[in-house]
């Protein structure tokens, strides 16, 4: 009789345990199936038998289709969204709480051309600025300015990108807070603001010397006009006059430079013998005395002929680069002008034997108030504009001028001018 209870026992604890182990299994199966938001079925565990599994399952079923149904929605709702914001002209960038980048559309990767494939990413990574990191924190805080100008600077390259951002809620249904931004890239208005100042700067620096010393001067007069020996007088009265001339320069300059770039500069064309306007002004320059030391040499090809040029203008930047080579050449060496004709353009070139231009100072050379030695150009009259407005009135009849210089040999400036005005 023992020796049956305990085989009845035995058998009892034996089904207890399978019927465990396949509930346990049935139990498995249906975590996996809601990790893997796949159906859950039945017939796969045969332990997931009776009522309790039975409604069991089909609630998980039920669920996991909702969820389905729903992140299909939000799925279809973020590619809407990006559809929507693709052809955008801002650049528009999300992100989601944990700052990885869910949409950015055409026009933000415009603005950051470098950053490839950001989708997913987080966004340190593609955008290297720890000010916009910490704005993206304070969208999300609700303490930001709602429009917040950030530099972002990316090797050589520097953006300036104008940022509004707010905080939505994902559209992925987790949970945290998403932020879109809209970005606007201000890199050509910050570069003008930079421009426009520098030359205010410039300017004011370069009309404050000559004031001062013409100011100096009068003040001295006036007090001791009775004692001043005349000989001081003329001399003071003769620096007065130089330094009057300076700003007289300075302002025919940037009168000239001012006309050059508006919108209605002035260009009057008509067609001119480029080798009868250089030949006329080596002429002047010849009988100039600050030519007596120089060779003045020129060689015009017959073939240039005439070209529709504005005949003022050019004589401009003949000028300027003849008294340039003549200003910053000592005595005895050569300046010479020559033109030819190559296919559809005219080169002009002004070469000297001068001491040349270190190769650091060429690429600025042409820069409003760039001067290579300042000393010697302020003592010799010039006012750092003189390139600038060869560049100008060159471009304004759609040529091109650049430098070329080796120190102790020499420098040779050329222009090319199209044949036809329409290039
Ligand atoms: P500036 O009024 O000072 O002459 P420019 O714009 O005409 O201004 O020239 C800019 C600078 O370029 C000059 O200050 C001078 O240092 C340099 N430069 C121009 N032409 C020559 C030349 N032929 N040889 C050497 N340096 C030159």
């Amino acid at each position: 009789m023992l020796t049956f209870i305990c085989l009845a026992l035995a058998v009892g604890l034996g089904i207890a345990l399978v019927k465990l182990a396949n509930h346990r299994r049935a139990v498995r199966s249906l975590h996996g199936a809601i990790i893997r938001k796949q159906p859950f079925l039945r017939e796969d565990v045969p332990g997931a038998t009776g009522g309790v599994w039975e409604a069991l399952c089909s609630a998980t079923n039920e669920l996991i289709t909702e969820v389905g149904t729903l992140q299909q929605q939000r799925s279809g709702q973020l590619t809407q969204l990006e559809a929507t914001l693709g052809s955008l002209q801002e650049a528009v960038l999300i992100v989601d709480a944990n700052n990885y980048i869910m949409l950015a559309n055409k026009a933000l990767k415009e603005i950051f051309p470098r950053a490839k494939d950001i989708l997913g990413q987080r966004l340190e990574i593609v955008l290297h600025s720890v000010v916009f990191l910490n704005h993206v924190d304070a969208v999300r805080r609700g303490v930001a300015q709602p429009q917040y100008e950030i530099e972002f600077v990316d090797g050589n390259d520097t953006r300036w990108v104008e940022v509004t951002g707010t905080s939505i809620p994902p559209l992925n249904g987790q949970k945290g807070q998403w932020v879109i931004f809209v970005l606007h890239d201000i890199t050509k208005l910050k570069r003008l603001e930079l421009v426009r100042k520098d030359f205010v700067a410039n300017v004011s620096h370069e009309l404050r010397t000559p004031l001062s010393v013409i100011k100096g001067y009068i003040e001295t007069l006036v007090e001791g006009h009775e004692e001043i020996p005349l000989v001081d007088r003329a001399r003071f009265l003769k620096t007065i006059e130089r330094h009057t001339e300076r700003l007289n320069s300075l302002l025919e300059d940037l009168l000239t430079l001012s006309r050059l770039e508006s919108i209605n500069p002035g260009l009057r064309r008509e067609a001119v013998s480029l080798a009868d306007l250089v030949d006329g002004i080596m002429g002047e320059f010849r009988a100039r005395p600050e030519a007596s030391g120089h060779h003045l040499t020129c060689e015009m090809d017959p073939g240039v002929g005439r070209l529709l040029i504005d005949p003022l203008k050019m004589t401009q930047v003949c000028e300027n680069l003849i008294a340039n080579a003549l200003k910053y050449t000592p005595a005895g060496t050569t300046v010479h002008v020559e033109a030819r004709r190559r296919q559809k353009e005219v080169m002009l070139t002004f070469a000297d034997t001068g001491p040349g231009i270190p190769a650091d100072d060429l690429p600025h050379l042409f820069e409003r108030f760039y001067r290579v030695d300042k000393g010697r150009s302020r003592d010799k009259g010039g006012t750092g504009l003189g390139l600038s407005i060869v560049k100008h009135i060159v471009q304004l009849h759609g040529g091109r001028v650049w430098v070329d210089s080796t120190v102790g040999k020499g420098t040779t400036f050329s222009i090319s001018l199209p044949l036809s005005p329409n290039g």
